[in-house]
């Protein structure tokens, strides 16, 4: 360590994966996914999310292209979910590297089925913005894919999700009103059948309400 450095951060990658275990544990029944954006928060995502996989982790979480395709190659027969969706001119390296795009927009949701026209349907997220006004399809947009199922046809949707804003408080009635929502929207909405394929299978969509404090809000 270079003398100008006065600090030094140790990472005890034993008790990163205990903390994972103790979550899936929590979560069970459901899938435990890891989200490892942002470098996995600072700690190393190359370094981390291929101890989590080995631990029974099989479903990842980053925001960016970028950080799909350096964590591809690490993480083999994971699936790996792209939160930030999909920026215009990345459609090619989102399938190529088998990334699963978080669709946030209607736009992003028809480039990706234009993308996928003549390949075969690819599998995407959906997120919805129930309340954390940052990110997903609004309110709105879920009415009209309720009303005009349609829309999501050419689509192999693998996972709906979106985040909750204030899930650090247990109290806080945000928690229910997002969960509300989200009920609301996803049993209404009516998911084309799933098309089968390497990624994807022919499972329904996983429903993901999350944030890593959401699981402590019960089941
Ligand atoms: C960061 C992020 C998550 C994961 O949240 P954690 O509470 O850190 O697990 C989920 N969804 C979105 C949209 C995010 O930006």
């Amino acid at each position: 360590m270079p003398d100008s450095y006065s600090a030094a951060l140790t990472i005890d990658i034993g008790a990163i994966v205990a903390n994972y275990r103790l979550l899936a544990g929590r979560t069970a029944p459901a899938v435990c996914g890891a989200a490892v954006k942002a470098d996995c928060y600072g700690l190393g995502a190359a370094m981390i999310a291929p101890h989590l996989r080995r631990a029974g982790c099989s479903h990842f979480f980053v925001a960016t292209v970028d950080e799909g395709m350096a964590l591809r190659p690490l993480l083999p027969g994971a699936k790996i979910y792209l939160m930030n969706g999909l920026p215009p001119g990345s459609e090619r390296d989102v399938a190529g590297n088998e990334l699963i795009p978080i669709l946030n927009s209607m736009g992003e949701l028809e480039r990706w089925k234009t993308a996928n026209r003549g390949l075969g349907a690819r599998p995407a997220g959906l997120q919805f913005d129930t309340g954390l006004n940052r990110l997903g399809l609004s309110h709105d947009d879920a009415l009209h894919l309720i009303a005009d199922p349609h829309r999501l046809d050419g689509l192999d949707l693998a996972l709906i999700m979106s985040h909750l804003s204030c899930a650090d408080d247990p109290e806080h009635p945000q928690n229910r009103a997002q969960l509300r929502r989200f009920r609301e929207i996803t049993d209404s909405l009516r998911l084309p059948p799933r098309l089968g394929n390497s990624l994807g299978g022919n499972a329904r969509a996983l429903r993901s309400l999350a944030a890593s404090s959401s699981i402590f809000l019960g089941s």
